[in-house]
Formats: C-alpha cells, structure tokens, sequence
C-alpha cells in the first residue's frame, strides 16, 4: 500500500498528502525510493540544477534564560556565574567579521533574558542598522518575543511593530522542535504550546517580516507526532498564501544534540530509550517534508548536526538548500556538536561534488552573485529538466 501512495506523489501536480499517508510512507515506504520519489519533487519545485547557500553569522547575544529546556546546555539562568550578555559593540565586532567575507545575513538569537527591556533590543537593531546597512537581521525566535513582551507589558505583535520599525527583516524559526503539545510540554513545559509559537509566527507574517520553520527530531517522539508537527506548520502556511503573505520561505530540520546534556538520562523512567537520530533517519524525514509541504519552497539539509557529508546526501532526496556558513554557534553546540562553521569553499564543495550548481542567496533565497571559490571542483553534468505530463 505505501507503494501506492508514493507512486501517486511522482509528477507535477500530485495529490495532498494525508497525515495518514505521510506517516505509512515514514513507517514503511523503501528508503531508496522515497528518496528518489522526493527528489523528483524538489525538481518540480525547484526546477534547474542549483542548490543555494548563505554567507552569513550566527550571534548568540546573551545565554541568560528562564525557560530551561531539558535538551539545552547553553542557558544559564539569571544570576549564575556563567551568564553574559554582549553589548552592542561586541555585536557590532561579530558583524564586521562577516563583513569581511562578503555575509548577508546574521541570525541573532540568545536566551529569555529577564533583565532587558524592549528598548535595549530596539535600540540595537537602529545600531546595527546604521553601522552595517547591508546586512539583514533575522533576529530573536518566537519565545524570545514572548519574554519580551512580558518584560515590557506589551502584546507579542506590538513588539515585533517595534522591532520591524527600527529594521528588524526577519523572524528566525528556532523553538519551534515539536509542535505537538505531548512532547513539547514535556521536554520544554516553560516553552507553552505549540500554539503559541505559531501564534507569533502567524504575526510576524502578518508584518511581512521573513520567517522559515524548523524541527527538531528525537525526543522519542513517534512518526505521527513528526508527521503532526509538519501539519500544523503546513496549514499556518495555507493561511498565509490565503492572506497574499510570504510565509515560510523554508523547513529546516535536524536531530537533538544530546552528547553532553542530561536530558537522556532525565527520560530513560519514560521508555524513551532511543534519543536523537541517525543519517538514515533524518534522510527519511527530509525526504517526507519534501513530499509533505506542496506549500513551502525550500527544503534545507543541515550540516552542523548532522556533518557535510550527510547534508550533502540529503540534496539527492528533496533538499535544494545546504544552510549557511555560520562562523559561530553557541546553542547546539553547548549539547556537542562540534562543528560550528563552514567555509564557502566547503560548501561549494559539498554541492559541486553532489553534481549540483553552487549558488549564493539571500535570506529571502533570492539567488547573488557567486565567485568561484573552489575551481578544482566540477560538477556532475546535469540531469535534464522534468517536462510537465501530458494530459
Ligand atoms: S533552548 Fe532557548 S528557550 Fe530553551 S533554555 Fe535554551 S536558550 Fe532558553
């Protein structure tokens, strides 16, 4: 039967696919085939032979926070010895390093930090703006804004209004992980539902501030409830195209980093014995998003979690996206990962040798200019274009 239901996703315009049927093809369908089924897709939605990455930096303001989720590792809560919070000209410094090498985008995102009033973020996205005017911010995740307004009594929307007027371009998805209550209450009760994360980020698209969506897998959570997490951000993006706004430019996706966290051990009582997960698993679930989202245009594979090589497979089974350079990462890391940044070379690489055309974008996945960076590499040929079926 899942055979069926994957031959019915080939070609241009294949049907919906059911939470039902998105989940038998998780449970059971051929992994090669799935895979293959995908990439079809990601080439009728992304037609030609690119594959996009960011120049871009990661900037992690302040690691102090309240909201104490089990899987994290970076958080210190207010007045531990181990807190900080940068000032503007250390932001600013981090900024100009990405300057340097030609970056378009930094994504800033820090803890819920209690001691800082809206001002302190207003003012330093006009900072940031008049110093750096080339660079797009991409700033603060859904509970960031929700702490936020809480510091300073206001509603959620009335602080992004604040934020996109001093030059705020978008809201990151990060906090997403599973937007199904039974598991995210359970490993981030101090988070509050999954409502409330697509609350804020309904908002935000209301302003037509740029947002992408993101999941985190493997907190012994099954493939219904990843299936399910999928739905609800499918059908805030129906809402979106319904109400003419962008909406999610991409779905990210990648494993718990557990290797120095206590969050394991916190769950064993649980049966949850098998946390995180492998290559073929996150190959799975990339290859199931492509198929599953007919609204959102990018799929990305992720390289920090789960190394270049594998992010590199993940662009033959439905990713035409392979991040971003990043230069520094705090958050994820803090629980074991190791790798924190990639050059452009590598990345070039990594999608050249893939037989992929590498391509420079923006955050709003407009393609740029690309320089050369690793000549010695050639691509594979392309393969030809899918021509629309004939009725
Ligand atoms: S994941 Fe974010 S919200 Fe949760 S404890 Fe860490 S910094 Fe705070």
């Amino acid at each position: 039967m899942w055979l069926d239901v994957l031959e019915g996703q080939r070609g241009p315009s294949p049907p919906r696919l059911s939470i039902e049927d998105a989940t038998l093809l998780y449970e059971e369908a051929d992994f090669n085939l799935l895979r293959s089924v995908a990439s079809e897709r990601r080439r009728y939605v992304n037609p030609g032979n690119h594959v996009t990455y960011m120049i871009d930096r990661n900037v992690n303001y302040t690691n102090v926070c309240t909201i104490n989720c089990q899987f994290c590792s970076f958080y210190r809560p207010p007045g531990h010895e181990e807190t900080y919070t940068q000032t503007y000209e250390q932001i600013s410094a981090r900024f100009y390093e990405l300057e340097e090498v030609d970056g378009v985008r930094v994504l800033m995102q820090g803890g819920v930090n209690p001691e800082l009033p809206l001002d302190w973020y207003t003012d330093l996205i006009r900072f940031l703006r008049k110093k750096h005017p080339s660079i797009a911010l991409d700033c603060f995740s859904p509970i960031e804004i929700e702490g936020i307004a809480e510091v300073c009594g206001l509603s959620t929307i009335e602080v992004l209004k604040s934020l996109k007027d001093a030059g705020m371009h978008g809201l990151p998805g990060g906090g997403a992980e599973m937007l199904v209550d039974d598991v995210r209450l359970d490993v981030s009760p101090l988070k509050g539902s999954a409502d409330n994360w697509l609350r804020v980020m309904k908002e935000a698209q209301s302003l037509n501030l740029t947002t992408s969506a993101t999941n985190v897998i493997g907190f012994g959570e099954t493939a219904l409830h990843r299936v399910k997490h999928m739905d609800r951000i499918r059908q805030l993006q129906d809402e979106a195209m319904d109400n003419g706004w962008v909406g999610f430019t991409s779905f990210i996706a990648w494993p718990v980093q557990l290797e120095v966290n206590v969050f394991g051990k916190r769950n064993r009582g649980r049966n949850r014995i098998e946390l995180g997960c492998g290559p073929t698993e996150y190959l799975r679930h990339v290859a199931i998003s492509r198929l599953f989202f007919d609204n959102i245009p990018h799929i990305q594979g992720s390289w920090p979690t789960m190394g270049l090589d594998v992010a590199q497979m993940a662009l033959f089974g439905g990713a035409d996206d392979i991040g971003s350079t990043m230069m520094e990462e705090n958050v994820v890391s803090a629980s074991g990962t190791e790798k924190t940044c990639a050059l452009e070379v590598e990345l070039q690489e990594a999608i050249r040798r893939a037989g992929f055309v590498a391509s420079r974008r923006d955050s709003d996945y407009n393609l740029l200019l690309t320089p050369d960076v690793s000549p010695d590499v050639q691509a594979f040929p392309a393969p030809p274009p899918l021509q629309p079926e004939a009725n």
